[in-house]
């Protein structure tokens, strides 16, 4: 069968099958057809059907979570684990604790991962998990309640060789803190069994700040190629949890100025550029609002609605908040408003129309699943450093961080030159992340 003709037939055999899960099936549109000139050069992907098993999770496990409240009501979420694909590794990725989670978005965000994990050159495999649970205006106690409850079923589906869960939106150290309390009193002390633990049980030096400085790196090495750099660079963050934070912290050190970040009401202009202590206070320490933000720097502006509707010239956007902020009109906006480069520090913040808008506009574009994947790499190696009972310095953890998504980024480029055009990076991560795992899949005899 002829290469389109097989990923039209995947495409819609699973919008027919999945009508309901329009963020699953947008993730699988974007990667089918980029990986079209890939199969026609090795039609032995096609007659094993390897995209029609790939786009299917090993396994899915979706159970209750009760909970008690402060108020002692009993109360009731969702959880779930998208174990997607363990050709090359044990399942790896986040834990999303947010109103919106349902299968729908676990499955994309799985999707992406298997070829994200799969970039960063570890061995690592695709998951993905949460809970509808919203941890806004949650008491602490209230969090670790139901981080307790959660982890009473998961302990049951995971394990250092089996399934490694992290954070993503809503769970970050506090969070993984109260599950793995919760998996050690149900099973035994593993440290392996979950990543982006704090520092004092075996978490790993510069996991926190991997994923924001692994987008900032990737545009690194991205301007390096063209002998360029951040210096003066003036750039536009979304987000302002981990990712967007340590994002805005690199782009500083490396001499450009990050002059946004926004939360789910409304953004930060800065134009001096964002000042981190006072957002790290608002966010980490005060768990509070943006509107914080304004009130203590009398120069910043705060304004309701998506940061991405901001008239204001840029060089470089980096979005770092979650799924579909930028549309076509927002990402005609940016190229109207100079911005040359677009890296992704959330899972597919850009919709396939905004994409289609940078390429057209000679926008560069580093998709998530290449410019965010220095947080799930620290994490693998978060992982060796718990294998070996061993804490790595902060140095040594930041260079191989470094070191990786030069390789990502090198590896888009190369990949993209070779089976699509030239700086299409979106097209090199989906190729290469797959042909890795595809001849996994195939020489386990496709299991
Ligand atoms: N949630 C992060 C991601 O989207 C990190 C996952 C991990 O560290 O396992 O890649």
């Amino acid at each position: 069968m002829e290469a389109k003709q097989y990923v039209e037939q995947i495409q819609q055999y699973l919008e027919e099958k999945d009508p309901n899960q329009p963020e699953f099936l947008q993730a699988v549109e974007e990667f089918l057809p980029t990986i079209v000139p890939f199969l026609e050069e090795h039609p032995e992907y096609i007659k094993h059907n390897i995209l029609g098993i790939i786009t299917e999770p090993e396994r899915m496990i979706q159970f209750r979570v009760p909970w008690q409240d402060d108020q002692g009501n009993w109360r009731v979420n969702r959880g779930y684990r998208v174990q997607f694909n363990s050709a090359i590794g044990p399942y790896k990725g986040g834990l999303r604790f947010h109103p919106s989670v349902n299968l729908s978005i676990l499955k994309f965000l799985g999707f992406e991962q298997i070829f994200k994990n799969s970039l960063t050159g570890l061995p690592i495999g695709g998951g993905k998990g949460g809970s509808d649970f919203d941890p806004k205006e949650k008491s602490d106690a209230e969090i670790m309640r139901f981080c307790q409850s959660f982890m009473t079923e998961l302990s049951k589906h995971i394990g250092p060789n089996l399934d490694v869960p992290a954070g993503d939106i809503g769970v970050g150290g506090r969070e993984i803190g109260y599950l793995f309390g919760q998996y050690k009193r149900l099973r035994e002390y593993d440290a392996g069994v979950l990543t982006g633990k704090p520092l004092g049980f075996n978490g790993s030096l510069g996991r926190t700040e991997a994923t924001g400085y692994g987008a900032v790196y990737f545009v690194k090495h991205l301007l390096e190629d063209r002998n360029d750099s951040f210096e003066d660079k003036t750039v536009l963050v979304s987000g302002s949890g981990n990712v967007a934070i340590y994002a805005i912290e690199k782009v500083h050190e490396l001499g450009g100025k990050a002059i946004t970040c926004s939360d789910s009401n409304g953004y930060v202009y800065d134009k001096d550029g964002i000042d981190l202590d006072l957002l790290k206070d608002i966010k980490e320490v005060r768990r509070a609002r943006l509107t914080e933000y304004v009130k203590e720097r009398s120069n910043a502006e705060y304004y309701e609605g998506s940061v991405w509707d901001f008239e204001q010239a840029a060089d470089i956007a980096l979005p770092c908040a979650t799924q579909n902020e930028i549309d076509e009109a927002k990402a005609e906006r940016l190229a109207a408003n100079g911005v040359k480069v677009v890296a992704e520090g959330a899972n597919m913040p850009s919709t396939m129309g905004a994409v289609k808008v940078y390429h057209g506009k000679g926008v560069l574009y580093g998709p998530g699943k290449a410019a965010n994947a220095g947080g799930v790499a620290v994490s693998a190696l978060e992982m060796s450093q718990n294998s070996q009972r061993l804490a790595w310095t902060k140095e040594e953890v930041d260079q191989k961080l470094d070191e990786i998504m030069k390789n990502i980024y090198e590896t888009c480029r190369d990949t993209a030159e070779k089976y699509a055009e030239k700086d299409n990076y979106a097209a090199g991560a989906n190729i290469a992340g797959f042909a890795k795992v595809a001849d996994a899949m195939i020489a386990q005899g496709l299991v």
